[in-house]
């Protein structure tokens, strides 16, 4: 979102992220500590990469009669979902980041 943004290059997958412009807020009101957003960002692209899973939750189905089958058991949390698991799991590893924002909530830009 903003000016995080990911490049797909020679099938190589990086993150770049402008630190000068990478000031957001949560849907709280709470900063967002840069180290946040690169966590966050890190461990999306882990996800999306190493685990070749796509941004969004999808289903994993199969066709059976020319119909797609999916079971609740099969929906599967996509890339951006793995991250904010995973910096919740660090929430609360480390309770002074609680004070902070969630780089993996709804976002605004901080206007300071
Ligand atoms: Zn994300």
């Amino acid at each position: 979102m903003g000016q995080r943004r990911e490049f797909s290059y020679f099938g190589q997958q990086w993150v770049a992220i402008n630190p000068a412009n990478a000031r957001f807020l949560d849907s709280q009101g709470r900063r967002v500590a840069l180290s946040s957003t690169i966590f966050h960002e890190l461990a999306e692209a882990y996800s999306k990469v190493d685990l070749g899973k796509p941004y969004i939750g999808f289903e994993l189905g199969t066709v059976r009669n020319g119909m797609i089958v999916t079971t609740p058991s099969g929906f599967q949390r996509g890339a951006h979902n793995d991250a904010v698991q995973r910096e919740l799991n660090l929430r609360n590893q480390r309770p002074n980041l609680q004070l902070s924002g969630r780089a993996g909530d709804v976002l605004i830009r901080d206007p300071k």
